[in-house]
């Protein structure tokens, strides 16, 4: 089952930063995801398919108003 991810959620990483934070914002959706570490800011590119594997939880999920171009081709 594909996760539902999308601009704005919280979510919570099994493996945390060097900065002691395991928190990150979701800036930027597609095949790659751009996540900001909660804690210090820091900015990072991540494929979809290693961002899925490395979430533990997700905290805040941000209501989409995009979810029909998600399922376009
Ligand atoms: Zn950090």
């Amino acid at each position: 089952m594909p996760m539902k991810l999308y601009v704005g959620d919280i979510v919570q990483t099994r493996k945390a930063h060097p900065c002691g934070g395991n928190q990150w914002e979701i800036m930027r959706v597609g095949m790659d995801f751009r996540i900001r570490c909660t804690t210090c800011g820091h900015q990072v590119w991540i494929p979809r398919v290693k961002l899925e594997k490395s979430i533990k939880k997700v905290l805040v999920s941000n209501a989409p108003e995009e979810v029909q171009q998600k399922e376009n081709p």
